[in-house]
């Protein structure tokens, strides 16, 4: 049936339809810019998505869990953060894809299962092959991959795990925890989701040139003190830390959401709140320009700093655990927030930098990111 119009078969169409895709779905469906096609070949895997907020959102209604505190636990130290007018919570991917898909069909559109072969770019509109068919559309949305060579890799493990004893705090969620053995080149933690007092997603995370193996098992052992456990899930991915600028303009008509636009904030690994705020500032470029392409990036400072820190996990590896928990020990956990969401003044930023043991070395990497050494 054709839909959409000028010719076009269909206003967006959504190549691939994970969470960028699904964030953008809901923001078109909700603000009525027209029918959206969303393409996906549903080859994918279980995720539960974490992040912190001080504001309400898209995904509230499908928020699973919610924690008022956070631990970092390294260097000796075992600091309990409660958040404040912050949240740290959790949804799952899969929730997601059902309350896109649902939303789509019931605005007109259409959630399709077909292996995408290739996206042609025109003037008036591009056309998205999958399955051997030939989708029109006025704007087409490309979210299939990672675009780029990283530097740095974060790989991650995780195992949701239940006992037969209460063996978790399920109030408090652990935001890292570096009590595991390091390697040189790159740093790792584990990340701790407790539900109720015996179910926790429990992962293992890798900041590393190379995909690296994770030990969950010596970890729960070890540190968790667990004895017995039920391994009732599995999830897992590797995703590319890159503080290089994307072109997010595929084409005339072809636009790079997600990952493949560079949304993941490369010194933290999370992307979930800023693929958010992306799908706000596409409808809003629809709404006012005509197109989706008024984007704002993030400012060059930003980056910067970034690259610096992903410069230092590099060579300093390992004794970048005592940044990661200096941030924290000597600064109010919402201005850490702040900083990580780029909301931190400049006078923040430097107060911040100014409490860590090491920051010389801060002064060293920068000046290495300055002159591109
Ligand atoms: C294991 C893991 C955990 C993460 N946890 C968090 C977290 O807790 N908090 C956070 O903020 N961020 C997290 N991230 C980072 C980021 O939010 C996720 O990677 C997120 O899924 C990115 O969304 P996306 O739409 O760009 O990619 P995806 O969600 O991966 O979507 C891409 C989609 O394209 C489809 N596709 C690809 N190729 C084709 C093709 N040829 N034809 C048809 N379909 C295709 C895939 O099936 C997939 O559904 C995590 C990443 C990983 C890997």
């Amino acid at each position: 049936v054709p839909r959409g119009g000028q010719g076009a078969a269909w206003e967006h169409a959504l190549a691939g339809g994970g969470l960028a895709a699904c964030s953008l779905a809901l923001r078109l469906v909700r603000e009525q810019l027209g029918p959206v096609l969303l393409v996906d070949h549903a080859v994918h895997d279980p995720r539960t998505f974490a992040f912190w907020t001080d504001q309400s959102g898209e995904l509230d209604a499908l928020v699973e869990h919610t924690w008022r505190e956070l631990r970092v636990l390294g260097g000796g130290q075992e600091l309990s953060l409660p958040l404040g007018r912050y949240r740290y919570v959790m949804v799952r991917g899969e929730a997601v894809r059902a309350h896109a898909h649902r939303a789509i069909e019931q605005a007109g559109g259409r959630v399709l299962r077909a292996d995408i072969d290739r996206i042609e770019d025109g003037t008036d509109q591009a056309v998205l092959v999958a399955g051997g068919e030939r989708y029109l559309a006025r704007w087409v949305y490309d979210s299939r991959q990672d675009r780029t060579a990283p530097p740095m890799h974060q790989t991650f493990h995780g195992w949701w795990v239940e006992t037969d004893e209460d063996a978790f705090d399920p109030a408090r969620a652990t935001l890292m925890d570096f009590r595991t053995a390091q390697e040189p080149g790159g740093i790792r933690f584990f990340h701790v989701l407790p539900t109720t007092r015996r179910r926790a997603l429990v992962t293992g995370v890798n900041y590393a040139p190379q995909p690296l193996p994770i030990e969950l098992e010596r970890y729960l052992r070890g540190e968790l003190g667990l004895r017995r456990w039920r391994v009732t899930g599995h999830e897992g991915g590797i995703t590319s830390l890159d503080p290089r600028p994307l072109s997010r303009r595929l084409g005339k008509r072809v636009l790079a959401i997600g990952l493949g636009g560079g949304l993941l904030k490369p010194s933290t690994g999370y992307a979930l709140v800023r693929i958010q705020h992306d799908a706000e500032q596409i409808a809003s470029s629809l709404r006012r320009k005509g197109h989706p392409y008024a984007l704002s990036r993030s400012a060059w400072g930003w980056r910067f700093l970034d690259a610096v820190l992903l410069r230092l996990i590099a060579r300093r590896g390992p004794a970048t655990e005592r940044v990661f928990v200096a941030l924290f020990a000597h600064n109010p956990v919402e201005r850490v927030l702040r900083f990580l969401d780029e909301r931190a003044s400049p006078a923040e930023v430097l107060g911040l930098v100014l409490t860590l043991p090491d920051w010389r070395w801060f002064l060293w990497a920068a000046l290495a990111v300055l002159l591109g050494a």
